[in-house]
Formats: structure tokens, sequence, C-alpha cells
């Protein structure tokens, strides 16, 4: 039997581990982005209604000054209506002063509007600030889970990393050389070395020439998938 394939064999049960770890690294790491997206979905929310109000206090000062404007006009123009010089005069003063107080009515509504908008908005954001607050303090738990699976799972990365380079060492030059370059290239989660299965690259599932099977199977050179390069282990192994 080649003595590369018992190094092979280590190499490949690390590289299943390291598969394992880099999927919780990733789990690990969406969770966090899970937790800061509905973090920040609290904080546009809050940052929006601020807006919003800043934008409708605005309006209501407007409003109000508006009202202030027509209530002097009527009030001026009530007060003429007793001196006026004949009732062409005084009907229409009186006519200005029933526009001047359907003008106030009107603006006095929209005000009405505005404060009760500006109330909605007050409970949106008390609520969102609540919502936040909430999900910071809930989440500060989960954070602190995610962040140590990802601390753990680099952890078990590079120490699986260490290991493999001291059974890619040992092995023949060709081997290693075609190991780092198959990994640089595969999709596989397992790495760049792969099980025959019923005859087959387990990899891309290419059916194997009975002579390469056959090579393997006297053990003497390392076989190579002619599909996809992948490094090929016997399929009883164990
Ligand atoms: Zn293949």
């Amino acid at each position: 039997m080649n003595p590369n394939y018992e190094i092979l064999e280590q190499i490949y049960r690390l590289d299943i581990d390291a598969g394992a770890a880099t999927m919780d690294w990733r789990n690990a790491q969406k969770e966090l982005n899970e937790l800061a997206k509905r973090t920040k979905a609290s904080e546009d929310l809050i940052n929006k209604t601020k807006t919003d109000m800043a934008f409708l206090e605005g309006e209501l000062r407007r409003q109000y000054k508006r009202a202030d404007e027509l209530d002097e006009r009527k009030n001026e123009r009530s007060a003429k209506l007793f001196s006026a010089r004949n009732d062409d005069e005084h009907r229409a003063l009186k006519r200005e002063v029933d526009n001047l107080d359907r003008d106030l009515r009107d603006s006095s509504r929209r005000t009405e509007e505005t404060e009760a908008r500006i109330e909605q908005l007050k409970a949106i954001l008390i609520k969102a600030e609540n919502d936040l607050k909430d999900s910071l303090s809930a989440t500060a738990d989960e954070r602190q889970k995610a962040h140590d699976a990802e601390a753990r799972s680099s952890g078990r990365l590079s120490e699986i990393g260490g290991v493999r380079e001291t059974y890619l060492a040992r092995v023949d030059d060709r081997i290693s050389q075609h190991y780092l370059r198959i990994s640089k290239l595969t999709r596989n989660p397992n790495g760049p070395v792969t099980r025959v299965v019923s005859g087959a690259c387990g990899n891309c599932h290419l059916s194997l020439s009975p002579q390469l099977l056959n090579n393997m199977a006297r053990g003497k050179d390392i076989e190579f998938c002619p599909s996809c390069n992948h490094i090929l282990l016997p399929h009883n192994q164990g």
C-alpha cells in the first residue's frame, strides 16, 4: 500500500471536520448579521419618525401663526362693522368677517389634524424606542452566543489547519502541491480529497475507468479524478 494513502485518510478526516467548523462559523456570522439587521430596523424607524415629527412641528408652528393672523384680521374687521357708514359697506364687511370665520375654522381643523398626527408619531417613536431597547437586551445573550460560536469555530479551523500542514509535509511534494491547488478550486465542503463511491468519483460522480480502479486497488499510485482532479481515496478504507 502506498504510504501516502494513510496520510491522505487523515487529511480527509481533518477536511471533513474543517467543513463542519466552516459551516458553524458561517451560521454564527449569519446569526450576527440577523441580529444587527433587527437592531438597524428599529434604529431606522426611530430616525425616520424623528424626521417626520420635526417636519410636522414646523408645519404646526406655521399653522398657529396663520391662525393668529386670521384672528387678528377678523377682530379688526369686526370692530369696523359698528362704524360702517352705510348698508353696502356693512354688508361687505360682514361678508369679509364671515369668510375669515370660515378660514379660521379650516385652519383650526388643519391644526387639529397636525396635532393628532404628531401624537401618533410620538406613540410610534416611544414604541420603536422600547422595541430597540428590548431587542438590544434580548439579543445581548444571542449575540454573546453567536460570538462564542464564531470564536470557537475559527479556533477549531486554525487548529485543523495546523495539523493538516504537518500531514501535508509528509506526503509526496507532487501530491501536496496538487492538494493545495485543488483546495483553491474546489466547492466541495469536504475539500480536495474524495472517496470512490460505487466506482465513481465522490465529488463529480464521474464513472472511473477499470484501469484506474485497478491501480488504486493495487495501492500503487495516488490517483486523481480525470474530470475534477480531486484526490481519490478507496471506498472501503477504514
Ligand atoms: Zn471527480
